[in-house]
């Protein structure tokens, strides 16, 4: 397994679970093809971690990275540990209640904040008004196996199958994680502490 460390793409930072163009096999993608919401995300997983390699595609995420990031409890952007308390957004979606937590893996605050500002769908979010920040304990959170279609048949690519298979031998996907506690936070907050952080360089 390949170290997850902090990626930049001309100049400016890229999550570390964004999908590359060298990872994609984009003709035919074999795993997940999950489709998010109104924002058409997929989340996808051909068997190839080289992050970095090609071009970030950022309406992509790498199936693998999203599952390490949250299993290390890393930030989704920097790679780096997390602290004691972390920002996970949401869409509006929830699960008995609470914040169901999909894409907007934990992060560190000055991460989210550069996020924010630089990512068009989460501008999006903000103006629609469907975007929730959240300040959030790590670890305070419930993870959910989402279970998958998988592609059969002469596409089917049992190596990327195994990968993704979970204890009990489903195809699963995620993790969605539902956050326990929670508190919430202004996204304009989180960009001004990001563009605060940034001057100080
Ligand atoms: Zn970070």
């Amino acid at each position: 397994m390949i170290a997850l460390a902090p990626i930049t793409w001309r100049g400016a930072p890229v999550p570390v679970i964004t999908m590359w163009s060298g990872e994609a096999d984009l003709r035919k993608p074999r795993v997940l093809r999950e489709r998010w919401g109104g924002d058409r995300l997929l989340i996808i997983d051909d068997g190839v971690d080289a992050p970095g390699v090609g071009r970030p595609l950022f309406t992509r995420l790498h199936h693998g990275r999203c599952r390490r990031v949250v299993q290390a409890r890393l930030c989704q952007i920097c790679a780096q540990p997390l602290g004691k308390a972390c920002i996970a957004i949401s869409h509006g979606r929830t699960h008995a209640g609470h914040p169901l937590i999909r894409d907007g893996y934990p992060m560190h605050d000055a991460c989210a904040g550069r996020a924010l500002t630089a990512c068009p769908a989460l501008q999006r979010g903000i103006t629609d008004r469907s975007l929730r920040c959240w300040l959030v304990p790590t670890g305070q959170w419930a993870r959910l196996w989402v279970k998958i279609g998988i592609a059969t048949g002469k596409d089917a690519d049992e190596r990327v199958n195994d990968m993704v298979r979970g204890t009990d031998g489903q195809i699963v996907s995620g993790p969605d994680l539902v956050l326990l506690r929670h508190t919430p936070m202004r996204a304009d907050d989180l960009m001004a502490l990001a563009a605060m952080e940034d001057a100080g360089r």
